[in-house]
């Protein structure tokens, strides 16, 4: 007979920590997007900064090779996790400061990243609609500098409070220092280094609706401004419109980041490819352009294509999905043909945007 997911198994490994329990062999098949079937072989569930020190403190003597999980919507994980897995549960959201100019929300690694966004609305404090019904955990929202609609979250953070896994600390990284740029920041260039906790925000009181993306304007057209709730509700409209929803087929969002290539490269692409859907990128004067990877392999042939259990998602080609029963490697296996042929077409190196374990 099958054991329950989750169930304890034997014989009983110790806990790295001593206070905090260790769950042997624990299914994240319902903590990843994906959907795919993965064993964590220690899970440790953080529910609060101050365990994070002792469990590191166990990692360090043993040796083992540890990560951390939020959401799981960004991530590829391998069938089984070796060593240990922290999953990151602190809760809590809080305003702990308000005056004319704006407000310094704190908020728990752990809390659902949609939650917060309409419980930011439910209080009058918009900002953050343009990034409604992304999944996850605001712990992760730093990770990569999540964006939509031509918002990216680094714009509404104030601070971080992490453990420094080199100093053995909590510390504070204003946001000047986190080196948000276009999905990327201090965190994801130095994986192993923080472990976030919370996230402080700051919202400003002055706001007006960003609506330059052509969807978002389609929405708004002939009408008077809307307010934060109805861009956020456009947003979720659009977005379960194009997007399959994890609940139902499993996928990581974007399976590659959108590549941003120098002005040359640009007009000699352009030229051969008059089409190219593209935009302008960084500084006015750089020349850089981001190209719509979307495009590009949808051009190659592969929106709606099925291999075995995977598959690019039929409305949005930048989407790779798991059918039922896929794993890393089919997905892997799937993106390295696309990125062949985006390559060979095009010239371009698609780089993978989830984080494989
Ligand atoms: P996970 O997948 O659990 O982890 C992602 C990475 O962050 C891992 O490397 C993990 O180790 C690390 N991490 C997680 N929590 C912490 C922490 N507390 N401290 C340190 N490291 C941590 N992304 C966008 O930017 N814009 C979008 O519009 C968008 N839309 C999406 C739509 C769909 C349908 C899906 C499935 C994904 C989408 N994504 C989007 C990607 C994903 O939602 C985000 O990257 C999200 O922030 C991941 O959160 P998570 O909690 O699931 O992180
Ligand atoms: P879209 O609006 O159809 O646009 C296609 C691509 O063109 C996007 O990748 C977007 O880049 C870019 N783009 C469109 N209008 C732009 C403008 N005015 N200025 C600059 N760039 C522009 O994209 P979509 O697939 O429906 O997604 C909508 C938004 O949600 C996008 O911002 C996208 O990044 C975000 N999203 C992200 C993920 C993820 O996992 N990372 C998954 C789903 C959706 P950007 O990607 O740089 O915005």
């Amino acid at each position: 007979m099958n054991s329950a997911p989750n169930a304890p198994s034997s014989p009983k490994k110790a806990s790295l920590s001593g206070i905090l329990e260790m769950l042997p062999d624990f299914s994240l098949r319902s903590r990843n997007s994906f959907g795919f079937e993965a064993l964590a072989e220690q899970a440790y569930s953080i529910t609060d900064a101050e365990q994070i020190g002792a469990v590191m403190e166990g990692i360090d003597a043993t040796g083992l090779p540890w990560r951390v999980l939020g959401g799981g919507s960004n991530v590829i994980l391998a069938p089984t996790l070796p060593g240990v897995t922290l999953l990151m549960d602190i809760t809590g959201q809080t305003i702990t400061h308000q005056d004319g100019s704006g407000t310094v929300i704190t908020v728990g690694a752990g809390v659902n990243w949609h939650d917060f966004v309409l419980w930011t609305l439910d209080h009058g404090l918009p900002g953050l609609e343009n990034l409604a019904l992304i999944p996850g955990t605001v712990g992760a929202a730093p990770i990569q500098n999540i964006g939509a609609y031509g918002v990216e979250v680094g714009e509404y953070i104030q601070s971080i409070k992490a453990f420094d896994c080199e100093s053995k600390a909590l510390v504070t990284i204003a946001a000047s220092d986190c080196a948000f740029t276009y999905r990327n920041s201090l965190f994801k260039e130095n994986p192993h280094r923080y472990i976030i906790t919370r996230v402080h925000f700051y919202l400003p009181a002055a706001w007006s609706p960003r609506l330059r993306y052509a969807d978002l304007a389609a929405a708004f057209a002939n009408r008077h401004a809307p307010t934060a709730e109805e861009v956020m509700v456009a947003v979720c409209k659009i977005r379960n419109r194009k997007l399959p929803d994890p609940k139902l087929i499993g996928n990581a969002g974007s399976f590659f980041q959108n590549p941003i290539v120098e002005k040359a490269q640009y007009l000699a692409l352009l030229k051969q490819f008059p089409e190219l859907v593209s935009y302008p990128e960084g500084d006015e004067g750089s020349g850089k352009r981001k190209l719509a990877a979307g495009w590009m392999i949808d051009r190659c042939g592969f929106k709606g294509v099925r291999a075995g259990a995977v598959g690019v998602y039929q409305h949005q080609a930048l989407v790779l999905v798991n059918h039922g029963g896929g794993n890393a490697d089919s997905v892997l296996a799937l993106a390295k043909t696309i990125q062949d042929k985006v390559q060979d077409t095009f010239g371009v190196t698609l780089a993978i945007e989830p984080i494989r374990y």
